[in-house]
């Protein structure tokens, strides 16, 4: 069998010569970097390692460790509020979760562990940081410069293909109070948390009722001596009903592992009702309301407390802000050692929270549970062929293609970018879809002699247009303060226009007209010597196409679609449980529109 995978130590005109000598779709050797082994990083590399041959692969992850968010957020409480069994890759459950909701330790080492089973780590350089990367015209790629802070020292490495597996709630923040610097007790931040802080007995002050602050507070509270909270902004807080938290019994793990079809079928169940939950983030749909008003008497119920529900209960629509399912918070609030303080901090003092009723709340440890840099600019000067930094062009508003690439930098994939299904449906699955999708363009990068891939700045024009008109129908479009935004009345960059599921068939095809594309000469260079890789292939069946019946799959996308979904197989079309408790979300409100 001849052997035409092109050496990469020579001359890239030598290396097109030796190709147009291979046989057709001729697999070209192409160098990727990857920053960070979060969740996607690992992903990513787990795909190209299962479908890829002729390529190098660098991981570079600035942590000492891979899991990317789950290895930072240690903060008291931390835990996934996502059910765990549907936390995890469609193609690799964990049988032995130990509880509906899991801790971040227990996510940490199901990642970890992902990595180790996979042999990951072979692509992955931690405690390497991406601190820039320049566009090189004349190789086609980046010049990624790193940083390698075990040995203090910067090197360059390039690339063909640049993947940006950052993240999204990665860059953590301090609040933007006066003063911060003043503060002479100990200062924590969720996303960096210090674990040899003893909060035992100790007067903590806790800012933010975000998902973060939500799960701090009561699991500090029975420790701490008292908790003062800091709350500007009220916030829909709900358990799920028929989703709270179980630890599953010896039997339980026992019938996930060992009778066939039942963890399965609990994590399609689970997934399902995730996914029927989308016509909630519209407005004015039937189980908007209905869920708003479920919010509403069970926040009443746990309060018991008419200071705290004039303050606490929004007047935006539910989901505005990302739903956050607290459990035991709101009965927190409530408790003799809890002091909830409303309205604006002005300042922080050498002491603690001065505040705009003008009282000053000393603390011992103060915990800011105050979220991320949810702008989308990279972490790192990305400088285009243009000269042109994403940081920049990024500033006010991000605008991607698809939540996956940015027009003006080619070669350049983001996973999680802006206007990805982050907050829409299970994210996991969405970053699957982009892993996929990345692939395809990969494939045709390698296989078709390709020079440069970008995104049109017409197409995301469009694809930017055609999302801010259907925003206008989501509830997130409510004057509400959330990081899906910028600002209150601000477009909406984190969340795509649809469902998770809309999302998965939106990339289910490379739309190549969407993409600007550059050959290394010739555009048919990759129709090489005139042979099939089959004829290639010694061990291949040369008259393939023979058949005894016409067994083709379905050609037309419907027909495709409805074999992929397994349309037919299931009794009826069910939401599972939505956050009321009910199901069916998906015929109600299928029957409104
Ligand atoms: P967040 O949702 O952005 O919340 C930040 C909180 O800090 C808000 O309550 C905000 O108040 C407050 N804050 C910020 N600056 C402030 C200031 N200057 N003064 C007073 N308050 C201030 O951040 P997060 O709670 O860390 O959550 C971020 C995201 O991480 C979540 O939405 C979720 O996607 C993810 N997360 C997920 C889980 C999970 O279980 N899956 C857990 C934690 C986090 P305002 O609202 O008034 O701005």
């Amino acid at each position: 069998m001849a052997d035409f995978i092109i050496p990469t130590n020579i001359s890239p005109s030598l290396q097109a010569r030796r190709r147009l000598g291979g046989p057709i779709h001729a697999e070209r050797h192409v160098n990727i970097i990857c920053v960070g082994a979060g969740a996607s990083g690992l992903l990513m590399a787990y795909k190209l390692q299962k479908h890829f041959t002729n390529f190098t692969l660098t991981v570079y992850e600035k942590n000492p460790e891979v899991s990317g968010t789950w290895y930072e957020n240690r903060y008291p409480g931390c835990a996934c509020d996502v059910p765990s069994h549907n936390y995890t890759w469609s193609f690799e459950p964990k049988l032995d979760w130990s509880g509906v909701y899991a801790s971040s330790r227990e996510i940490f080492a199901y990642f970890d562990s992902f990595a180790n089973k996979y042999n990951l780590k072979q692509y992955i350089k931690t405690e390497h940081q991406v601190i820039g990367a320049y566009w090189n015209d004349e190789t086609g790629g980046y010049d990624v410069r790193i940083r390698d802070s075990k040995r203090d020292q910067e090197f360059d490495h390039h690339c063909d293909i640049l993947i940006n597996a950052s993240g999204i709630l990665n860059n953590w923040r301090w609040p933007a109070i006066p003063g911060l610097d003043k503060y002479k007790g100990t200062l924590l931040h969720t996303a960096n948390w210090d674990d040899s802080v003893d909060l035992t007995g100790k007067h903590v002050g806790l800012i933010g009722n975000g998902s973060s602050g939500i799960q701090v507070l009561p699991t500090i509270r029975p420790i701490a001596n008292h908790v003062t909270t800091f709350i500007r902004e009220p916030t829909w807080v709900s358990p799920v009903q028929g989703l709270e938290q179980h630890v599953y019994s010896d039997e339980e793990r026992r019938d996930f592992e060992r009778k066939p079809g039942v963890l399965t079928e609990y994590r399609k169940n689970i997934e399902r009702g995730l996914n029927g939950q989308f016509s909630i983030f519209l407005k004015d749909t039937k189980p908007n309301h209905d869920t708003r008003e479920y919010f509403l008497s069970q926040m009443k119920d746990k309060l018991q407390n008419q200071y705290l529900e004039e303050r606490l209960i929004p007047n935006w629509a539910v989901g505005c802000r990302r739903l956050t399912p607290g459990v035991g918070y709101l009965e927190s609030l409530g408790k003799d050692n809890v002091t909830v303080v409303y309205g604006e901090i002005n300042e922080v003092t050498e002491k603690g929270c001065l505040c705009d009723n003008g009282i000053e709340y000393p603390v011992d440890i103060l915990i800011c549970a105050t979220g991320f840099d949810t702008t989308f600019k990279p972490r790192f000067p990305l400088i285009g062929p243009d000269g042109l930094n994403l940081q920049d062009e990024w500033k006010d508003e991000a605008q991607s293609y698809l939540g996956m690439a940015a027009a003006g930098f080619p070669n350049y994939l983001i996973f999680l970018g802006p206007n990805s299904p982050i907050g829409n449906g299970p994210v996991l699955s969405a970053i699957e879809a982009q892993a996929d999708y990345m692939l395809k363009l990969i494939d045709r990068y390698q296989t078709y002699n390709i020079y440069t891939f970008s995104p049109t700045r017409e197409a995301i024009s469009d694809f930017i247009a055609h999302k801010d008109e259907f925003m206008t129908k989501s509830v997130w479009a409510d004057p509400c303060r959330s990081w899906y935004k910028n600002r209150p009345d601000g477009p909406i960059t984190a969340l795509w226009p649809g469902s998770t599921l809309h999302y998965i068939e939106a990339l289910m095809d490379l739309r190549i007209e969407d993409w600007e594309i550059k050959y290394n000469g010739n555009r048919f260079a990759w129709l090489g010597n005139g042979y099939s890789q089959t004829e290639l292939d010694s061990t291949a069946d040369w008259g393939y196409y023979i058949r005894e019946n016409d067994d083709d799959g379905p050609a037309s996308r419907a027909g495709k679609r409805r074999l992929l979904t397994k349309s037919g197989t299931v009794k009826q079309t069910s939401g599972g449980v939505d956050f009321t408790g009910k199901t069916n979300v998906v015929e109600e409100e299928r029957a409104n529109l």
